[in-house]
């Protein structure tokens, strides 16, 4: 490979980053161009590290480090409530709401479905089934900020829950006024008003 291709092929690699175009993964190839050898070392190793020593967990699906546990199951779901489970959008909304202590529950993350799995959700119905029968799981509440394509994920999810586990209660967060929530930068007294007022979209068939 002459140099040309090489950039052309880093270039390729970056652009398969989400949200990254053509242009700015020219950027990074020449940002990593103009970098000492060290830097580029560490790079390299800490991608690889990250990689193996980083696991996702059965349950909520997100990663967390290998040591944290070895069942497969992390740290959040073999400690916390299983009465409540949180359907989030992406890790860095669960760690958000983690990290202000407000919410005693457990999490779903749905962007670490497999686009294939997103359609059918077979996944998610087995953790609410597990759930239900190991862990008194009795509320699923939607934890999503205001977007029109997660409206409509929203819908379909709750078509199937509505269907097929009719005894769970669900819920969405409040939404604070006109903006709405937006769960990986909320502060905490956003996030209190919004767990504290919940709104109802189907109570437990049994009440
Ligand atoms: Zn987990």
């Amino acid at each position: 490979m002459d140099g040309e291709t090489n950039i052309e092929k880093l270039r390729e690699l970056f652009e398969q980053f989400p949200g990254i175009g053509r242009r700015q993964a020219k950027r990074f190839v020449y940002f990593l161009i103009r970098k000492d050898t060290n830097y580029i070392q560490e790079l390299v190793n800490e991608i690889a590290k990250v990689k193996s020593e980083v696991t996702q967990c059965h349950h909520c699906l997100r990663y967390y480090p290998k040591t944290q546990g070895e069942s497969g199951v992390c740290k959040l779901c073999a400690q916390k409530d299983g009465s409540m489970l949180m359907l989030v959008e992406k890790e860095s909304d669960l760690e958000n709401v983690e990290k202000m202590k407000l919410y005693e529950g457990k999490y779903f993350v749905l962007n670490n479905l497999s686009p294939h799995e997103r359609e059918e959700y077979r996944a998610l119905k087995k953790r609410i089934r597990y759930g239900i029968t190991h862990e008194g799981l009795k509320e699923l509440i939607f934890g999503f900020s205001l977007k029109p394509e997660l409206e409509h994920e929203q819908l379909r999810i709750q078509s199937f829950l509505k269907r097929e586990f009719p005894k769970i209660r669900i819920t969405a967060l409040g939404r604070g006024l006109s903006s709405g929530i937006e769960l990986e930068y909320s502060d905490s007294e956003t996030l209190k008003y919004a767990l504290t007022s919940r709104i109802e979209l189907k109570k437990k068939e049994d009440e």
